[in-house]
């Protein structure tokens, strides 16, 4: 298995569950209230599911009402990068992880607090590491 950052789409498929890889790696979302982390309230750092990288702080995460996991911001800055998508008819802004490319959800302008952002990331692109604060 290569490095995350240059996998080949074979080796993505072999690596995550066909669950993951259709969110990761095809941009999927899924369901509503359905993600594991939804109601989570646990301390640590949320990696990125395929690579490993830290992407979200417990810290930031809060409840939305939208059924997937909410952030007002990432855990660094250069831990994630935003694009614009045009798809399904609307304008919205990709969050990608940076290390590896995969992808995580989306970011709105409609979020509490300072920054007033709301990243509403899909629990299946990450993974709560309770190791690190
Ligand atoms: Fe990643």
């Amino acid at each position: 298995m290569g490095d995350p950052e240059v996998r080949s789409d074979d080796e993505w498929k072999q690596a995550l569950s066909p669950e993951q890889y259709g969110v990761l790696r095809c941009s999927a979302t899924e369901a509503p209230f359905t993600g594991r982390y939804v109601d989570c309230h646990d301390d640590g750092t949320y990696r990125c599911a395929a690579c490993g990288a830290a992407l979200f702080s417990s810290g930031t995460k809060f409840d939305s009402g939208s059924g997937w996991p909410s952030f007002t911001e990432p855990a660094v800055a250069s831990a994630v990068e935003l694009r614009e998508d045009r798809s399904h008819a609307m304008v919205r802004t990709e969050v990608v992880c940076r290390s590896c490319g995969s992808h995580l959800g989306h970011v709105f302008d409609d979020g509490p607090g300072p920054t007033g952002q709301r990243y509403c990331i899909n629990s299946l692109a990450l993974d709560l590491d309770p190791t690190l604060p």
